[in-house]
C-alpha cells in the first residue's frame, strides 16, 4: 500500500487516539521488576516464555470495601504452582504479600481485582533450557471484575455445554493456574455460537469439567455436586464446601454428566471473579423455576457477609 503525501500524518491522530484509551484504562497499578509502575506502563517482553510458551503461573484475588479476601490460600496455591514448575522468585512470601498490598494501596481501589504472575522469563544467554531462565514475577491490581455482570447476576446466566474436552491432568496439572486456554476459549466460542452467555466444558467421560476460569455446583433436593476430575480446585469451590458445612447442607467433589446438570434444582458458577452466581438456564433447559434458587440465594449472601470476618479477610492500609 503507499500513501500520499500527507497520508500518514492523517492515519496518525486515530492511532495516537487509540493508544490514549488504552493508556487510562483500566486504572491501576502494577509491580515488575523490582518497581511500581502505572498498569499501562507494565509490559512484558515478547521473548518471555510466558508469552511464547505460556510458561507461567498465576493467581487471582480479590479485595472487597479494602480487605483482601483469603489472601493466605491465594499465596499458598501461588507457591505451590511455582514449586511444581521448578521456577523460584527472590521474593518470600512476606514480601510478595506486602507488594500485592501496596499494588492496591497505590492503585486507590476498594474493590479490585490483583494478580500476582510468575513466568519462565528467558535465558539471558538465549539457551533453550528452561533450568537456565531467569523466573519474572509481576502483579497488578485492577478494578474488581466479574464473570457476570449486575443484570447477569440478577436473572442468572445462560451456559451452553461444549463439546470441548478439558486438557489432560496428564499433560497439564490442573492444580497449578495457569494460561493454557485454548479449550476454554474454544468452549466460549461454541457457547457464543449457541446463543448462551459463557461455557462449560467436559472430561474425556463426557462429564462436566469446569468453565473459562470458574469451577460448577449444581443442587438436587438440597445436595451439592461439583465436579472434581479435570478441574483446577478452585478457592471459590473451595469456600462453598466451608459454607455448606455452616450452613449444614451436603456437599459432595464427584462426577457430575449433562443431564444431572440439565435437571438440577439450581446451578452456580464459582470463581474469585465474581464470587458465587446463578445459572438458570444450561443449552435450552430452563433450571429450576428458571429464577435465581434459593440455596444458591443463602450460599451468596453468606459468602458476601464472609468478607468482614477477620479470619477470612485481611485489612489493607491505604495511608
Ligand atoms: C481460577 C480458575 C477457577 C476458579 O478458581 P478460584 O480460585 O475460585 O478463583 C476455575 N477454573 C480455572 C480454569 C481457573 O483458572
Amino acid at each position: 500500500m503507499t500513501f500520499a503525501a500527507g497520508e500518514p500524518a492523517m492515519l496518525f491522530p486515530a492511532i495516537e487516539h487509540r493508544h490514549r484509551d488504552l493508556r487510562n484504562y483500566p486504572h491501576g497499578v502494577a509491580f515488575m521488576d523490582g518497581q511500581y509502575l502505572p498498569m499501562w506502563e507494565a509490559k512484558v517482553s515478547v521473548l518471555d516464555w510466558g508469552f511464547l510458551h505460556s510458561d507461567a503461573t498465576y493467581d487471582t484475588v480479590h479485595v472487597w470495601n479494602g480487605r483482601f479476601f483469603r489472601l493466605d490460600l491465594h499465596v499458598d496455591r501461588f507457591f505451590r504452582g511455582m514449586e511444581k514448575l521448578r521456577m523460584k522468585l527472590p521474593y518470600s512470601r512476606a514480601e510478595i504479600e506486602s507488594v500485592l498490598s501496596t499494588c492496591v494501596a497505590l492503585s486507590g481501589h476498594k474493590s479490585a481485582y490483583v494478580e500476582m504472575i510468575c513466568t519462565r522469563g528467558g535465558s539471558p544467554t538465549f539457551s533453550r533450557d528452561p533450568r537456565q531462565a531467569e523466573n519474572r514475577f509481576i502483579a497488578f491490581a485492577v478494578p474488581f471484575g466479574s464473570v457476570a455482570n449486575k443484570e447477569q447476576l440478577e436473572r442468572g446466566l445462560h451456559v451452553a455445554i461444549s463439546n470441548t474436552v478439558r486438557i489432560s491432568p496428564k499433560s497439564v496439572d490442573p492444580a497449578i493456574k495457569n494460561y493454557h486456554w485454548l479449550d476454554l476459549v474454544k468452549g466460549l466460542f461454541d457457547a457464543y455460537d449457541y446463543g448462551a452467555e459463557t461455557a462449560l466444558i467436559v472430561d474425556t467421560n463426557d462429564n462436566i469439567a469446569e468453565g473459562p476460569g470458574f469451577n460448577v455446583f449444581t443442587v438436587k433436593h438440597s445436595s451439592l455436586k461439583t465436579p472434581s476430575y479435570r478441574v483446577l480446585p478452585g478457592i471459590t469451590r473451595q469456600t462453598v464446601f466451608y459454607l455448606c458445612h455452616e450452613l449444614n447442607l451436603s456437599v459432595t467433589a464427584c462426577d457430575v454428566n449433562r443431564d444431572e446438570l440439565k435437571s438440577a434444582d439450581e446451578v452456580f458458577i464459582t470463581s474469585t471473579a465474581g464470587g458465587i452466581m446463578s445459572v438458570t438456564k444450561v443449552d435450552d433447559n430452563s433450571i429450576g423455576n428458571g429464577k435465581v434458587g434459593s440455596v444458591t440465594r443463602r450460599l451468596t449472601d453468606l459468602y458476601w457477609q464472609k468478607h468482614t470476618d477477620p479470619e477470612w479477610s485481611t485489612l489493607i492500609s491505604y495511608e
